[in-house]
């Protein structure tokens, strides 16, 4: 059955793209109501998100490097 080699490639990929898209674990620190305040356990980042996982990307990258 090449199809399930197909499909199982490409979940593969998938995972492989969802985790380099979101890379950050996020730990919950407070925050009440609707608004929750996360902690980035790779980079250190704090941000503020709805989303019970938290937010979608890192805001560390969002900030430009400082050099
Ligand atoms: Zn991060």
């Amino acid at each position: 059955m090449p199809i399930a080699i197909f499909l199982a490639v490409f979940i593969f990929i998938g995972l492989l793209w969802y985790r380099r898209r979101n890379p950050c674990r996020w730990e919950r620190v407070g925050g009440k109501g609707t608004l929750k305040q996360f902690r980035c356990k790779t980079c250190g980042a704090v941000a503020y998100s709805a989303r019970y996982d938290g937010p979608e990307q890192c805001k560390k990258g969002l900030e430009p490097p400082a050099l």
